[in-house]
């Protein structure tokens, strides 16, 4: 892996963005405009431990571009935060909602702290006042700045920046909309806890449907029987490997940062995610072989990877190593661009995290326009349809003299619930965008789909800039 301190993740996004504007006819003021980040907010608070001593707790949140309001990105706490990381995050949110056409600017929050080594107290504790110093600066609000969950987060760190956010804005009506990913009896939304794996299903199902696309990579089109190694059993990485199982995959191996696991046959997601949570690891699972050199994992042979902890992970020191045909981006940033020119030129498709992580600022903003208008997707339609449908198909029997099963009845009949429809705007956001960005590629006879998703997302920003007439 490429020192930590050297690496900048921003600097890597504005390097991939210069390279998409120089298939497009684009102002240079404009993509300069476009490139950086429009506010950086770093920050220390104290946290005072249970025997009297003090720690000193650095946070970040940036607002990459205001083209588009309210700003939206997740927080993450891991103890490799640092500025650069959290502007390229900031940034990759940006090109990521523009290419799948949501309508917000990118920003990124972070704590550089290792969450692991602190108790829920303590949490609760960073993760509210982390909150406080952004109401205080104006960072966070539902018109404004919408954070979201990220590595090191989950619904519970958004229960309680919302209340936090309520506490302090008591007569604000919109306040549930100040941030997404919160648990269900907070105001959250159905499906958003697997929204980004299955956003990753979708997006790799798209990919292998395309005939012409699987032939150049000498692969058979559909995902049954692909064998697919996955790093990082966490949300993200957990989700899109159940999906992708249930849709005929077979996933041979998985990597963690504490030893990975590998079997030829078949790994069966939910027994080993039970074994994982039970024993913090893999180390003792019979169902397959128990590997310390975790990284090793990633250059076994498979038909797709899938990335899903961490960035800077596939660099120069393994890039050539690599095996697998297609590299689906599920973490943000887990390709360093030294190491993406190694594997275009092995052949290999990189299916770009700008594109295939969107599931979950997807249904984040499908939560957070729930909480705009204060009522549930599908609540005031559901009975209506249903009704009519029996109707329909009671005209139907009459008219034709057959009649449907209970079974089919129950499944024309039932009405859209929030999960249906919530399920249905994500795989209309993938696969509209996957097609898309695909077709861009083809278009401009470009070798990468990463390019391409640029090229879609710097076209719909620069057109913002450009409609409020500040650039010509
Ligand atoms: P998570 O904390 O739930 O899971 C991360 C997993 O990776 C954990 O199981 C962790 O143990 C594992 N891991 C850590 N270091 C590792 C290493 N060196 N090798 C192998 N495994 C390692 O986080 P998540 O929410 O699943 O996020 C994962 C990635 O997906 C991040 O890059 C995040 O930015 C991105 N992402 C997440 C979401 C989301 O909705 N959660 C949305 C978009 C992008």
């Amino acid at each position: 892996m490429k020192n930590m301190e050297e690496y900048s993740l921003f600097d890597d996004v504005s390097k991939v963005v210069d390279h998409a504007a120089s298939h497009m006819d684009i102002h240079p003021g404009l993509l300069d405009q476009i490139k950086q980040c429009n506010s950086v907010y770093k920050f220390n608070f104290p946290l005072r431990n249970g025997d009297g001593t003090y720690q000193v707790i650095e946070g970040f949140r940036v607002q990459h571009s205001h083209h588009k309001l309210p700003v939206k990105g997740g927080i993450r706490f891991s103890s490799f935060v640092n500025e650069e990381e959290v502007k390229g995050l900031a940034a990759l949110m940006t090109y990521k909602c523009a290419l799948v056409n949501i309508p917000y600017g990118g920003a990124k929050g972070g704590v550089t702290i290792d969450p692991t080594k602190y108790n829920t107290d303590q949490l609760e504790k960073i993760t509210r006042r982390y909150t406080s110093e952004l109401i205080k600066k104006k960072f966070i609000g539902p018109a404004i700045d919408v954070p979201a969950p990220d590595y090191g987060t989950g619904s519970r760190e958004m229960a309680w920046i919302v209340d936090t956010f309520e506490a302090f804005n008591p007569d604000a009506i919109n306040a549930k909309g100040c941030v997404t990913g919160k648990p269900l009896s907070q105001h959250g939304i159905e499906g958003r806890t697997e929204a980004t794996g299955m956003g990753v299903f979708i997006g790799i199902r798209e990919a292998v449907s395309i005939k012409e696309d699987m032939d150049a990579l000498g692969l058979t089109v559909g995902l049954a029987g692909k064998k697919i190694i996955v790093q990082g059993l966490g949300n993200v990485g957990y989700y899109s490997a159940k999906f992708l199982e249930e849709a005929g995959a077979k996933i041979i191996g998985i990597a963690e940062y504490n030893g990975g696991i590998w079997n030829e046959e078949g790994i069966d997601i939910e027994d080993i995610k039970r074994y994982q949570v039970a024993n913090k690891g893999f180390k003792g699972y019979s169902k397959g072989t128990f590997m310390e050199d975790t990284m090793s994992l990633l250059t076994y042979p498979c038909d797709i990877l899938i990335p899903a902890a961490l960035e800077n992970q596939i660099t120069l020191e393994n890039a050539n190593q690599i095996q697998a045909k297609i590299i689906g981006e599920a973490a943000n940033g887990p390709v360093t661009q030294d190491a993406d020119v190694i594997l275009l030129e092995k052949g290999i498709m990189i299916i770009p995290d700008m594109y295939l992580n969107a599931g979950g600022v997807t249904v984040s903003y499908f939560e957070w326009l729930k909480n705009l208008s204060r009522v549930s997707f599908g609540k005031l339609e559901k009975r209506y349809d249903m009704k009519k449908y029996d109707l329909l198909l009671e005209s139907i029997e009459k008219a034709t003299g057959d009649t449907f099963s209970e079974s089919q009845k129950e499944i024309i009949v039932r009405g859209a619930s929030e999960r249906d429809l919530v399920n249905s705007g994500l795989e209309e956001t993938m696969v509209t965008a996957y097609h898309h960005m695909n077709g861009v590629r083809k278009e401009k006879q470009i070798k990468d789909l990463r390019t391409a998703g640029f090229i879609v997302a710097l076209e719909r920003i620069a057109i913002s800039y450009m409609d409020l007439g500040i650039f010509p």
